[in-house]
């Protein structure tokens, strides 16, 4: 990890960290950190806090078990507030939800990054027993040819009212998808500028 130049004076000792689950990219919590913290949370990968209720380091999960277990720290566009992508061990709001923000965090289109980023991988590491990877193997060709088979599937789906089946559908036709996209070499963001500009006609 990069040197974080936090402008602690500014802060008055205590940056604000915001903690973000890495693989779902939602808001679990906020809480502050002093340079203690920050250290402590760098050479033990739990991330640790100051509490200003406790007035002491507080890691979380020290009593609960439900630890955040550092991945990476990010400092913002002016040296005051922390992005920490952590993966939590368990529920991370004391009340028990997942996310102290549980209803700030109800979109799950997020997920879709974490699964481009697992894609990437299966593409980019071929020797694994993957189906993901076994698909690259087979070529650009094959991969269009799934998204044209998954294409007619949820066609027929749609002329049925069996929601479980359509949304099966649906998920196979994004997945395979999304494997095209990265079997092409392009990224999603790239199709997303194409619709970006067609709505700005
Ligand atoms: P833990 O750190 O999970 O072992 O929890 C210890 C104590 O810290 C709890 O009893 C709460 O008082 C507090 N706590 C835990 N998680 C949170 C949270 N997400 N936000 C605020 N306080 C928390
Ligand atoms: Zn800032
Ligand atoms: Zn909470
Ligand atoms: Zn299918």
């Amino acid at each position: 990890m990069e040197k974080l130049e936090i402008d602690f004076e500014k802060v008055n000792g205590l940056v604000p960290a915001i903690i973000q689950d890495v693989d779902t990219g939602a808001v679990l919590m906020l809480g502050y950190m002093n340079q203690e913290a920050l250290d402590q949370t760098l050479e033990t990968g739990k991330v640790t806090f100051y509490s200003r209720t406790k007035e002491r380091l507080w890691t979380k999960g020290e009593t609960s078990g439900n630890f955040l277990l550092l991945k990476s720290i990010k400092l913002d566009c002016d040296n005051d507030t922390l992005l920490v992508q952590a993966k939590p061990v368990g529920p991370v709001c004391h009340k028990g939800d997942d996310t102290c923000f549980e209803q700030e965090n109800k979109s799950k289109t997020h997920f879709i990054d974490h699964l481009r980023g697992i894609i990437k991988d299966r593409k980019n590491n071929p020797n694994q027993q993957s189906y993901t990877a076994s698909l690259f193997a087979k070529g650009i060709n094959k991969i269009a040819q799934k998204v044209g088979e998954e294409a007619v599937e949820i066609v027929i789906e749609a002329k049925d009212d069996n929601k479980e089946l359509f949304l099966g559908e649906a998920a196979d036709l994004l997945f395979h998808y999304l494997v095209l996209l990265e079997a092409k070499g392009y990224e999603l963001d790239e199709v997303m500028d194409v619709l970006i500009n067609r709505h700005q006609k």
